[in-house]
């Protein structure tokens, strides 16, 4: 077996190969680390999701390397700078963004791109290679029987993460859970053109209705909700309905969102969590393909840091600073007492959904739109 001399006998095991584990497997293989990637599916594969990629997200994407600005351009299928806001049946207000788009990727597309990449890059990507179980703690064995010898491993198993149950010994309970339909735009009588966010018609939740070339992506989240999948079912049903739209035509796909599960640690020990399986999607907008990535390039510059978490995971500005920010937005937002006050203030004043714009396009921390909004 060959081993980087630089690196020791170092070798990352990095299981899932969506946005965070791509990311790692890349930022380690082009800081010469050994890395081998275990990706259950065969790529493209099929990601339940809305396909809306921040700026933040692609400027870090861009900026890091991992992807060129070219490359950027054709991987995406729209840009977005308006929104219309919407409470119960009632439009709020439209805003349109002064030069901020968020982009519209196709997701089964855009993840076996970067996969792509990491594997250009010199990581070991093998797929159709699903992780089983562990025989010993360095010793990974995969479905078709093969053991992976590892020193450190890296969890991008997205959302109902093996590995976080492996180093927390539960499975985590609190998921949130997305619900989307891909509908053609001629299904439409009169297709939506701009980004659509309709609250109030599910607890601390909302549909979202987002236009991409060809159809449109007609879905609802919930995060550390009461609401069950059902609930959420039958509110878009509802909505569907006034749209003159049928339910019944088209094919539901579903998934978990991580919920209020933020491990700001990234694991522990030489065992790192990134992504979904770290429970880094934002609490507001449910936006985790940015911080997928950036997760997952956090977990492999810790593994390049010879594990010295605090000096990489205590940087400002951070994707995990601003998760564990949402996590209060999000009860201003859809609280009891406090949404109908939220409502209003996107209603009447710009500055609110200006705000609101920038958590969802990633331009600005929560900190800094506390600050302008309150001054
Ligand atoms: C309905 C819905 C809509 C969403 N919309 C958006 C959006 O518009 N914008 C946005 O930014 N985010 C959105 N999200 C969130 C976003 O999809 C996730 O946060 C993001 O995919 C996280 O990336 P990840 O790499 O951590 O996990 P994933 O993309 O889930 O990748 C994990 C990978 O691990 C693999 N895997 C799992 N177990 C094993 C195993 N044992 N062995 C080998 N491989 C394994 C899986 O096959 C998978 O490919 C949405 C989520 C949902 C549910």
């Amino acid at each position: 077996m060959f081993y980087d001399l630089r690196c020791g006998n170092e070798r990352t095991l990095v299981v899932g190969g969506g946005p965070a584990g791509s990311a790692c497997a890349w930022r380690l293989a082009a800081a010469g680390r050994p890395v081998i990637l275990a990706e259950k599916e065969n790529m493209p594969r099929r990601k339940v999701c809305g396909g809306i990629l921040s700026s933040r997200a692609a400027a870090f994407l861009t900026g890091s390397g991992m992807v060129t600005a070219e490359e950027m351009d054709g991987l995406t299928l729209r840009t977005h700078l308006t929104i219309s806001f919407w409470d119960r049946g009632e439009h709020l207000r439209t805003y349109t963004a002064p030069g901020r788009p968020v982009r519209i990727v196709p997701r089964a597309g855009f993840d076996a791109f970067l996969l792509e990449r990491a594997a250009s890059c010199g990581a070991d990507v093998r797929t159709g290679c699903r992780v089983e179980s562990f025989s010993d703690p360095r010793t990974a064995v995969t479905g078709s029987g093969e053991r992976l010898r590892f020193t450190h491993l890296v969890g991008a198993d997205g959302c109902v993460s093996m590995v976080r149950r492996l180093i927390s010994g539960r499975r985590s309970r609190k998921t949130g859970m997305g619900l989307h339909y891909d509908i053609p735009m001629e299904d439409f009588p009169s297709p939506p053109v701009d980004l659509e966010v309709h609250f109030g018609r599910i607890p601390y939740g909302y549909i979202w209705v987002i236009p991409g070339r060809e159809s449109v992506n007609l879905g609802a989240g919930a995060l550390g909700s009461p609401a069950s999948p059902s609930d959420i079912v039958k509110a878009l049903g509802r909505f569907m309905e006034e749209k003159d739209l049928h339910a019944g035509d088209h094919e539901l796909h579903g998934a978990p969102i991580p919920s209020l599960n933020l491990d700001r640690s990234l694991g522990k020990g030489k065992v790192y969590l990134a992504g979904d399986a770290a429970g880094t999607v934002d609490q507001v907008s449910g936006e985790g393909i940015g911080q997928a990535l950036e997760s997952g390039m956090m977990a492999a510059d810790c593994i390049s840091a010879g594990d010295r978490r605090e000096e990489v995971l205590a940087a400002p500005g951070s994707c995990l600073e601003s998760v564990r920010q949402s996590v209060f937005y999000r009860h201003l937002l859809h609280g009891r007492l406090t949404r109908g006050t939220a409502m209003r203030a996107i209603r009447d004043s710009e500055v609110f959904a200006e705000a609101y714009w920038d958590i969802i396009s990633g331009n600005g921390s929560y900190s800094g739109i506390f600050l302008r909004v309150f001054s």
